[in-house]
């Protein structure tokens, strides 16, 4: 079953957001952004805010808005704990969730603050817990403390542990209400939405219509397979799962590849939901950018545990048994993936087994809450993650954009990697990227 959360807020969010599905458009606008999760969203948002004079328009291939990662995903405002101080994955979260937060209070969003544990269960992950604290406190995470095994009664009276890092301001929120607010804000300063829209090309455009200048003013065209045509100045791509597909549609490097991870959660039975108050992740394994399964709770009431991470057989497949033959021949055929699988051979074999064997998965997560039994708990939702991979199978772990050269690789800016934690760092991550357009095109 696909996460999607269809809460009375978010039908009235998409009710007030006046999207359009048509065809055969022919318009001509200064920037075109493609790709209507948080990201695309966030950054059409900051762009027209910064420039209410230019015409923007956001194109996105679904019907609604903000259905993929962004609608499947832990819903955990993240504090910015886990990254190497200075890069930019820290600078972005520490400040993206700050941003997030009076956001959310300035429209009336709701989140919890429910605070998070990272809890140690072996002696040998201490110094690992240590480290991270150092790293919270040097990327300017605010009131970490490290609390001992009756700390963690305390504020998690079922899970044991030795020790753990206490994180109170992480939170949790429904990132896809937050986004379609992205997208009304959008939209109330001027911004055209149209979804069904999946582009297939972008190139120079060919002629110009009859009798105008248009050709010179709009020297791009982004089309899609059914026949429509958008002129435009300049493109920003932010495509997630397809962000590879849509640089090279416009003649730009395909690499980094994006390699599909799907992650299954389980769910905690209503009656169960007792065990748990606020976030319990582990002390990450720091050979994987996956931070492990986690306990969080949900903005509905419910818990979610998991996801584990395995290589998906379709970009936006939710199901064990969703296949896509040009997914999978994509991904096989990439040396990158190749050389990734075979240097991760265990580590796969094992999320796999836990996928299929949800008792497998329960084991782990009584580490940290030794009363769950599989009795109490069902198989959940999915999401895939866009991992971004170079060809030497190493994971792309930072945002990264680029664009190309000639004149459409000159106008168009491509967000390749925007990995987690980027629905956090979604408003950092757009004031980022309007930067980078600013000083790319001359807007
Ligand atoms: C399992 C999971 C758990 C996560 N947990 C968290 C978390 O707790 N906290 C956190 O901060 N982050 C989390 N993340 C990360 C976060 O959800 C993503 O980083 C973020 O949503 C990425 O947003 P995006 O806009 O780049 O991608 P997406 O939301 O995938 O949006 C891309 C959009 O582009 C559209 N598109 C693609 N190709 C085309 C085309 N040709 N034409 C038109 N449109 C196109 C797609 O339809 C899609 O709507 C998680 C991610 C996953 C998968």
């Amino acid at each position: 079953m696909a996460g999607i959360l269809t809460s009375a807020c978010v039908r009235a969010a998409r009710a007030r957001l006046k999207v359009t599905a048509v065809r055969q458009i022919h318009s001509s606008h200064d920037v075109v952004v493609v790709g209507g999760g948080i990201v695309g969203l966030a950054t059409a948002r900051e762009l027209i805010l910064r420039h209410p004079a230019l015409s923007f328009v956001l194109l996105e291939k679904e019907k609604e808005l903000a259905l993929h990662q962004t609608g499947h995903n832990s819903g955990v405002i993240h504090s910015g704990i886990y990254y190497t101080p200075g890069s930019l994955k820290a600078r972005l979260c520490v400040r993206g969730a700050a941003l997030a937060y009076d956001f959310c209070d300035r429209k009336g969003i709701p989140y919890k603050k429910c605070g998070k544990l990272i809890v140690a269960v072996e002696q040998e992950e201490l110094p690992r817990m240590r480290a991270l604290y150092e790293r919270g406190v040097k990327n300017g995470v605010r009131d970490l403390s490290i609390v001992d095994a009756k700390g963690i009664r305390e504020r998690e009276p079922f899970c044991r542990g030795i020790a753990a890092l206490d994180s109170p301001h992480t939170g949790i929120v429904d990132w896809r209400k937050v986004a379609l607010r992205y997208g009304e804000d959008f939209e109330e300063a001027g911004g055209a939405v149209l979804t069904d829209y999946e582009v297939s090309n972008i190139s120079v455009a060919s002629e110009s219509p009859a009798g105008s200048s248009e050709g010179m003013r709009y020297p791009i065209a982004v089309r899609d397979a059914k026949g429509s045509e958008l002129r435009c100045r300049y493109v920003l791509t932010c495509g997630g799962l397809y962000s590879d597909r849509l640089s090279q549609i416009s003649g730009c490097s395909r690499e980094p590849r994006i390699v599909p991870f799907r992650g299954d959660y389980l769910v905690l039975k209503p009656e169960k939901r007792y065990l748990v108050k606020g976030n319990i992740y582990p002390i990450p394994d720091p050979r994987f950018p996956f931070l492990g399964v986690h306990f969080t709770p949900r903005m509905d009431g419910g818990v979610w545990l998991g996801p584990n991470a395995v290589l998906a057989f379709k970009r936006e497949g939710y199901n064990v048994y969703d296949f896509s033959a040009q997914d999978f021949a994509d991904a096989l055929s990439f040396r990158g993936l190749q050389k990734l699988v075979l240097k991760n051979v265990a580590y796969g074999v094992g999320e796999m087994y836990r996928g299929v064997f949800v008792g497998a998965q329960v084991k782990i997560l009584q580490k940290f809450i030794p009363e769950l039994q599989q009795s109490d708990v069902l198989r959940g939702p999915a999401g895939v993650r866009a991992q971004a991979l170079d060809r030497d199978g190493n994971l792309v772990d930072d945002f990264v954009f680029d664009g190309g050269v000639g004149e459409v690789g000159s106008r168009v800016l491509h967000v390749r990697n925007a990995p987690s934690p980027a629905a956090t760092s979604s408003l950092a991550i757009a004031e980022m990227i309007a930067d980078e357009v600013e000083s790319r095109f001359s807007l």
